[in-house]
C-alpha cells in the first residue's frame, strides 16, 4: 500500500478501512498511472465528523477573521502557480486532455478562483434598517457549516476550486469528492492546503465512486449543504436523496446549448469559434454549443465551410504540442458516444464528418473518436435532444428570428448558448429570449468575466461566481434591537391593553 494515494481527513493522510485500490488510466494509452484508496461510508462519516469539528464556535477554523481566510486562499493560488507544470501534467494523464488547455485553461481557472474569492473573503454583508422608531434591524451573513462538495470528471481542479474557494472564503467546512476517475489533481490541491497551513478538518477528500460512497456524503445528517456538479440524471437522484434532511442545494449540472449563426456574418470566423465551441475537451465540456442553428441563406456554405475544417482537425497525443483534440475520458464513455453516434444515423441524421472510433497505431489503446458532424437534424431526434458530452455537433436551420428562438429553447436544459450576427439588436433579442443561464455574442467560451451565472431548466439549480457565489455559502439572518425596551402588554385585561399594548 505504499504508492497508494490516500484520502485527507482532519490533516492525516488516510487509506480507506475498506483496505479497497482502484486504478486510475490515462485514458490516451489505457496505462494505469496512479493507484488510489477506495472510500467507503465509514470513510465519509469520519471526515463529516472532522468538519464538524473544526466547524466548532471555538475552533482555530472559525476564530479566523476574513481577511485571514482571504490571505490563505491567496496563498494556495500561489503554492498551485509554483507546481502549475507539474499539475497541469498530471491533469492531462489523468484526463487525456491536451497538455496545452490543461496548463493554460484548467490549472489558471483554479489559480482564479482562489485569488478571487480570498480577494473577496471580508466583502461579506449584512444591511440595517431603521424603518422603525424603536428597533433597529440588521441582518449579518454566516457561513452554512459543513458542504459536500462532489465534482464531475471532465474538469476536475477548476470545477473543485470553482465550489471549494467561496466555501472556504465564507468560512464552513467541506467534504471534496471528486470523481473516481480524475482524482489526481484534487489530492495534489489537498497536498497545497496542508502546505498552507488550512487548519485540520476545514477541508476534508474522501475518494471513492458516487454509487459507494455518494449516499453518505448526500444523506449525512451533520451535512447542511451539498454542492454537486455533474449530470442532471445524478443531481435527480441528489434532490430525493438530500430531501428527508432538507438540505441546500446548489447543482450545477448538464447541458445541450444552441448556437445561433445568422446570415450576415463572417463564415470563416464563424466556423472557427463553432469548432472552439463544441471540440475542445473533445466536447466534454457542460457548456459545449452542442446544437449549431444555422440561417437558411448561408446553411449550405458555412456547412461546406465546417465539415471541411473538422476534416482535417488533428488529432493526437495529449503532450503533442501539435494535436488539436486528444481521447475521451474512458472506454465507457467512448461507447456511449459511438453508441450515440449510431442512434444518429439509425434516426436519419446525416453524418458529414467523423464517426468512427480511431485504433490507427498509437491510438489503439486509447479512447479516441473523430469529431462528428451530423447535419439536416431535427429537434425530435435523440443526438438533437440529449446531452452526449462528446465530440458530437448538430446542425439544423431556421429562416426566421423567431424559429432560431424558438428551436433553442426546444430542450429541457438552459446552460448555455451563442449567437453570431452584426445585428445588435438582434443579438440582443436572441439573448433576452433564449432560456440559458450563459450567453455569448460573436465568441465562445470566452472566459474572464468574474460574474455570477445560474442556469435554467433542468441545467441546475443556484448561483455560481461572482459575489453572489460566496453569498450562495452564507445563511442570511435577521436580528432585530429594540431601541425602546418595554413591556408588550399584549397578556392585560382589556383596559390595560388600551391603553398601550399592540
Ligand atoms: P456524474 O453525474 O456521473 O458524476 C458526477 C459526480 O457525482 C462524480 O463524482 C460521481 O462519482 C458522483 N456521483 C455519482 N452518482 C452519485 C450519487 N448517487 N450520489 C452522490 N454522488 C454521485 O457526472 P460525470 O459523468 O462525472 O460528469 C459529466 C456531467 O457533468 C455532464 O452531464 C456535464 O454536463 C456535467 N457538468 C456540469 C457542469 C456545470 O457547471 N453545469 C460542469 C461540468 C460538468
Amino acid at each position: 500500500m505504499k504508492n497508494v494515494k490516500r484520502m485527507f481527513i482532519n490533516g492525516q493522510w488516510l487509506l480507506s478501512s475498506s483496505e479497497k485500490t482502484k486504478d486510475i488510466i490515462n485514458p490516451a494509452t489505457g496505462e494505469i498511472v496512479a493507484v488510489v484508496t477506495e472510500g467507503q461510508d465509514n470513510d465519509v462519516i469520519l471526515a463529516v465528523e472532522s468538519a464538524k469539528i473544526a466547524f466548532k464556535d471555538d475552533s482555530v477554523w472559525r476564530s479566523m477573521s476574513a481577511e485571514e481566510r482571504g490571505a490563505l486562499l491567496y496563498k494556495i493560488a500561489d503554492l498551485i502557480e509554483k507546481r502549475i507544470d507539474e499539475i497541469a501534467r498530471t491533469e492531462c494523464i489523468n484526463t487525456g486532455k491536451l497538455f496545452r488547455e490543461t496548463r493554460y485553461d484548467d490549472v489558471y481557472a483554479a489559480i482564479g478562483a482562489f485569488r478571487f474569492y480570498g480577494g473577496i473573503a471580508a466583502s461579506l454583508q449584512g444591511h440595517t434598517s431603521n424603518n422603525s422608531n424603536n428597533l433597529l434591524s440588521m441582518t449579518i451573513r454566516e457561513p452554512i457549516g459543513i458542504c459536500s462538495i462532489i465534482v464531475p470528471w471532465n474538469y476536475p481542479l477548476g470545477t473543485a476550486s470553482a465550489s471549494i474557494a467561496p466555501a472556504l472564503a465564507a468560512g464552513n467546512t467541506i467534504i471534496v469528492k471528486p470523481s473516481s476517475l480524475t482524482p489526481l489533481t484534487t489530492i495534489m490541491l489537498f497536498e497545497i492546503f496542508e502546505e498552507a497551513g488550512l487548519p485540520a478538518g476545514a477541508a476534508n477528500l474522501v475518494l471513492g465512486s458516487g454509487s459507494n460512497i455518494g449516499k453518505e456524503l448526500i444523506t449525512n445528517k451533520n451535512v447542511n449543504k451539498i454542492v454537486f456538479t455533474g449530470s442532471t440524471k445524478t443531481g435527480m437522484d441528489i434532490i430525493q436523496d438530500s430531501s428527508s434532511s432538507l438540505k441546500k442545494l446548489a447543482l450545477e449540472l448538464g447541458g445541450k446549448s444552441p448556437v445561433i449563426v445568422f446570415d450576415d456574418v463572417d463564415i470563416d470566423l464563424v466556423v472557427d469559434n463553432v469548432m472552439f465551441g463544441i471540440f475542445l475537451s473533445q466536447g466534454q465540456v457542460c457548456v459545449a454549443g452542442s446544437r449549431l442553428l444555422v440561417q437558411e441563406g448561408i446553411y449550405d456554405k458555412l456547412v461546406e465551410t465546417l465539415v471541411k475544417r473538422v476534416g482535417s482537425i488533428k488529432i493526437g497525443m495529449p503532450f503533442d504540442e501539435n494535436a488539436e483534440f486528444g481521447p475521451l475520458i474512458s472506454k465507457e464513455h467512448m461507447a456511449c458516444v459511438l453508441n450515440y453516434i449510431v442512434v444518429g444515423i439509425r434516426e436519419g441524421a446525416k453524418l458529414a464528418v467523423g464517426g468512427k472510433r480511431i485504433v490507427d497505431g498509437d491510438f489503439e489503446k486509447g479512447c479516441f473518436v473523430e469529431p462528428t458532424v451530423f447535419i439536416d437534424c431535427k429537434s425530435n431526434m435523440r443526438i438533437v435532444k440529449e446531452e452526449i458530452f462528446g465530440p458530437v455537433l448538430t446542425v439544423q436551420s431556421f429562416s426566421t428570428e423567431q424559429e432560431a428562438i424558438d428551436i433553442a429553447n426546444d430542450t429541457i436544459y438552459g446552460l448555455a448558448g451563442a449567437v453570431f450576427t452584426k445585428d445588435i439588436g438582434k443579438a440582443l433579442r436572441v439573448c433576452k429570449f433564449v432560456k440559458s443561464g450563459l450567453l455569448w455574442v460573436n465568441t465562445y467560451l470566452e472566459a474572464g468575466s468574474s460574474l455570477p451565472v445560474s442556469p435554467y431548466k433542468q441545467s441546475g439549480i443556484g448561483v455560481m461566481g461572482g459575489i453572489q457565489g460566496l453569498e450562495e455559502f452564507t445563511i442570511l439572518k435577521q436580528i432585530n434591537m429594540s431601541l425602546n425596551p418595554k413591556k408588550t402588554n399584549w397578556f392585560q385585561n382589556d383596559d390595560k391593553r388600551k391603553e398601550g399594548g399592540l
